[in-house]
């Protein structure tokens, strides 16, 4: 921070705590049945409880519940078993009932917390004081007619939760990992699809500074809609730059709502505590406490899936693989599948392994799919493993004929196929041999070098027999029958 070297005798310190908005991947409403899909045409997705015609009421949608409980037990919280939804007021045209359904003091979970990893390698426990739930308002258009603002309520009544942490944040890179780590959090649970460009994940930042060495909290401002990992990162770095500028010119920070500028990389207010809504906050009489019984909630934590945090350090330990790759597996759901799947049949689970984050992911790349698309299903890759293991085809002549026939030809039978297309390594020694015969023949030279002590020719010997080969040798074999020849 630039400000802070011009005035080192006040150094301060950054606190901060985040308000995770997550629009939950229910396909209906949270209290109708109406379409919760983004991307419909506007206004499709309205029925009377969206449109808030008088008399429709409100029916809560029982999967919301279950998959709040979810991301709770994900963020140890502790589950309030009774709590209750409030009304909250405020007047704007894409909020048709004049209030908006949401939780105040009794949320649905409470007094959690995650412990991320930074990038120095420590880590830090960030407090979650609570998640509640939520209806998201509908979408106001101000820009797409000269005279009229236009209003579309397809999202009015989508389903969100709201994770408040506590003021633990204490700087730019926590606040994002702590975020990418909910946003895994949220996709393996099949939760929310967690898609920030959507507004499927967004984030209000509190922002405040305090000396460092104190621990008294000072005035904060709240930086509202942050809508990717890197304006977060940006917004508080500018926040926090901006406070310590104010302060150290003697100034005061006045506690306020604030806007980000991703295009200037700039804050600024939107209104102050004096100008705040007053949202007369009470239970809403149309809906019924939410009861979950200790049946359901025991029936919900026992379907409960390793998180990934549990499959990384159970991979590293099974299987000694680094952090990363095990990370690519606790952080991808459908490849972990797609691994357990494959065990069955293969061999060697290492080895499935090493092809998964090796050459396989090397494919995907290359085609820019994900495991879902990859036309060779778990067991043809298993069978395909083993048989190179077997040392029955070469790994190369694997990954580079035999998968990519396999993709075509659909449920083929994986040695059939590689027989049928005459991949499989040649049994026949006495054809090795005379190929071994002919290279040697061709190279006398260096056959006589090498018997001078030149060994690094013996791989020009190798490449070459293998050519002959069609690369159908096993190469260890190989270089045997080689060093026999030239003894
Ligand atoms: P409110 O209900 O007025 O929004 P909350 O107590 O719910 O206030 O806090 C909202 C968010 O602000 C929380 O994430 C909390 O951690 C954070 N927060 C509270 N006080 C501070 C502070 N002094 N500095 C930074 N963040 C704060
Ligand atoms: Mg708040």
């Amino acid at each position: 921070m630039p400000l802070l070297e011009k005035s080192p005798q006040n150094t301060f310190e950054l606190v901060s705590g985040l308000e995770i908005h997550v629009q939950l991947n229910t396909n209906t409403k949270i209290f109708s049945a109406d379409s919760a899909s983004f991307g419909a045409l506007p206004n499709q997705n309205i029925s009377t409880v969206s449109l808030a015609l008088p008399g429709a009421l409100p029916k809560l949608n029982k999967e919301v519940v279950a998959k709040a409980i979810r991301i709770g037990l994900a963020l140890n919280c502790t589950i309030n078993q009774v709590n209750h939804f409030d009304r909250k007021n405020y007047f704007y045209a894409d909020l048709p009932k004049g209030y908006q359904i949401t939780q105040d003091n009794q949320p649905i979970c409470v007094n959690g917390f995650l412990e991320v990893q930074l990038s120095d390698g420590s880590t830090k426990k960030i407090g979650i004081n609570r998640i509640h739930l939520e209806e998201d308002a509908g979408k106001s258009i101000h820009d797409q007619d000269e005279n009229f603002s236009l209003v579309d309520l397809n999202r009015a009544g989508v389903p969100l939760i709201e994770i408040v942490t506590e003021p633990d944040i204490r700087s730019s890179e926590e606040a994002s990992v702590l975020l990418s780590e909910i946003r895994k959090l949220v996709r393996h649970l099949d939760v929310s699809d967690g898609n920030m460009e959507e507004g499927s994940l967004r984030c209000d930042a509190n922002i405040s500074i305090r000396p460092q060495g104190t621990t008294e909290f000072g005035t904060r401002c709240e930086v509202k809609n942050l809508n990717s990992m890197r304006n977060v990162r940006r917004a508080m770095d500018f926040e926090f730059g901006r406070q310590v500028e104010v302060t150290n010119n003697g100034g005061r920070i006045i506690q306020s709502t604030l806007n980000f500028d991703a295009d200037k990389g700039t804050t600024s207010p939107m209104r102050t505590k004096e100008e705040a809504n007053d949202y007369r906050y009470f239970s809403d009489p149309d809906l019924q406490p939410i009861h979950i019984s200790d049946e359901w909630l025991a029936e919900i934590k026992s379907l409960m899936p390793a998180l990934p945090n549990e499959i990384s350090q159970q991979m590293i330990a099974e299987f000694g693989i680094s952090k990363a790759d095990a990370a690519l597996f606790a952080e991808d759901l459908d490849l972990l599948n797609y691994f357990n799947a494959a065990i069955a049949v293969v061999k060697n689970k290492k080895s499935l392994i090493n092809w998964l984050i090796g050459p396989i992911r090397a494919v995907l790349n290359e085609k820019g799919i994900t495991i879902n698309d990859f036309k060779v299903n778990p067991s043809q890759l298993a069978e395909a493993i083993n048989l190179v293991d077997d040392k029955k085809i070469t790994q190369q002549i694997a990954v580079q004929q035999l998968l990519p026939a396999l993709e075509l030809q659909g449920n083929a039978n994986v040695t059939g196929l590689a027989q049928s297309l005459n991949l499989l390594i040649s049994e026949n020694d006495d054809e090795l041999s005379s190929f071994i015969d002919e290279v040697l023949n061709k190279y006398p030279q260096q056959v006589e070098a090498y018997k001078k002590g030149k060994k690094g020719v013996l791989g020009l010997f190798v490449g070459d027999v293998m050519k002959l080969a069609k690369g159908k040798a096993d190469a260890k074999k190989l270089n045997e029958l080689i060093l026999e020849k030239l003894k």
